[in-house]
């Protein structure tokens, strides 16, 4: 998606992932002298050789190799967005939350926890039970979280194995009403500007249902919003952010996480606002003045297409379905391999009110249901 929106304003672009046909190495041929390179986030060889390449170079994942991109940033002074910087501190989901508090934005308790049950224990003593038990490092759709509902023995080594080899911290259970994200834009010079609230739906912990925008009550759209730029304000470097929030019954909002680029709660933005997540992440990074971060239609739903197992056919009958329903844009991202809980593309639907928008995600849903069987 930040390949089609590079090609549309002609920026050429070069590509590293794993494999020559992945799925931005799809949608943009090379330039030359550019090429795309084939190897891991974490190859020191092959974020040189991307580098070597270009002006400006950002990450669509936080989990690379960020001491080379220290290291390049050292030696040639090339931009890198966000600052290598940020993407070590996001890196280590610990770390963020210090930085987090440390200027001052809402978030949930939390404390370092020792990789044993004696140290569980004390976790457990200092924010009580459900706790959630957290890797600091390489998480996301869930894969690192624990919850402990006992805090006998063998729960707790029960929690280990299953996030064994991982640092640890835990978070004090936040008994949400609803789960919200805002994208935020920063340009180089650090001035932000947020898209609108939405509600994130939440399957098996994987991002299922995007709501655009959250008609939340009482003022908490505005300050979410101002929240998450406040956090956009705290982390060098330009680009899009996607800030993750719990909101809980009394319209208190939390931060969870925040991702330092594109982020699925964002995808709303190509069909429904003036101007997508991809394309400001690039206007910002490139030091061109930023677009307009409202809404194009009063409502907008993205529903994802997560792989139920190799057989990619279920997912591909909603894909289908929606081909035959109005405002309802089909993206499929190409990728190898269908698999369990892989995102394998999304839909955006946009109308005129909500209620319009949900009646055309119902034979989406009922599809999805169907084929689930
Ligand atoms: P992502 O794919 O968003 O990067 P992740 O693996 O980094 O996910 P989190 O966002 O930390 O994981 O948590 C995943 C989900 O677990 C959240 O969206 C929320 O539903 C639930 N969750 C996380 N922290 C808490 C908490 N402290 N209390 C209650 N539920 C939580
Ligand atoms: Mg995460
Ligand atoms: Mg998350």
């Amino acid at each position: 998606m930040l390949a089609a929106a590079a090609s549309l304003l002609n920026v050429p672009i070069s590509i590293l992932d794993v494999g020559e046909d992945t799925p931005a190495k799809q949608v943009v041929v090379p330039r030359a002298p550019l090429t795309h390179v084939d190897g891991p986030f974490t190859s020191p060889e092959a974020i040189r050789k991307l580098a070597a390449q270009v002006d400006v170079l950002t990450i669509e994942i936080e989990h690379v190799n960020v001491d080379v991109l220290d290291e390049i940033q050292r030696a040639t002074g090339i931009e890198i967005h966000p600052s290598p910087s940020t993407i070590r501190m996001i890196q280590d989901k610990y770390i963020q939350k210090e930085h987090l508090k440390r200027n001052g934005l809402p978030l949930a308790d939390y404390v370092a926890v020792e990789r044993s049950v004696e140290g569980i224990k004390k976790a457990i003593a200092q924010l009580g039970l459900p706790l959630m038990l957290k890797s600091r490092t390489l998480a996301y759709d869930g894969r690192g979280n624990y919850v402990l509902k006992t805090q006998d023995d063998a729960a707790i080594s029960a929690a280990l194995t299953a996030l064994a080899d991982r640092p640890l911290y835990a978070e004090r259970w936040v008994p949400f009403v609803k789960e919200a994200a805002v994208m935020v834009v920063r340009t180089r010079e650090g001035i932000v500007h947020a898209y609108p609230l939405v509600e994130t739906v939440h399957k098996d912990n994987i991002c299922h249902i995007v709501f655009a925008p959250f008609r939340a009550p009482g003022g908490v759209s505005t300050r979410a919003e101002l929240i998450a730029e406040e956090v956009a304000r705290t982390f060098d470097g330009a680009g899009v952010f996607g800030v993750e929030m719990f909101i809980l019954e009394d319209g208190t909002v939390y931060v969870n996480e925040v991702a330092p680029r594109p982020h699925n709660s964002g995808h709303y933005t190509i069909e429904a606002c003036y101007t997508s997540q991809y394309e400001n992440h690039l206007r910002a990074i490139l030091g061109l003045p930023l677009g307009d971060t409202r809404m194009i239609t009063p409502s907008s739903i993205m529903l994802n297409l997560i792989g139920t197992s190799t057989d990619p056919a279920p997912m591909l009958a909603v894909a289908e379905k929606a081909l035959t329903v109005p405002g309802a844009h089909v993206h499929l991202y190409g990728k190898t391999g269908c698999r369990k809980g892989r995102k394998m593309g999304h839909i955006t639907i946009i109308g005129e009110t909500d209620a319009e928008c949900r009646d055309r995600l119902r034979p989406l849903l009922e599809t999805l249901a169907a084929s689930e069987g």
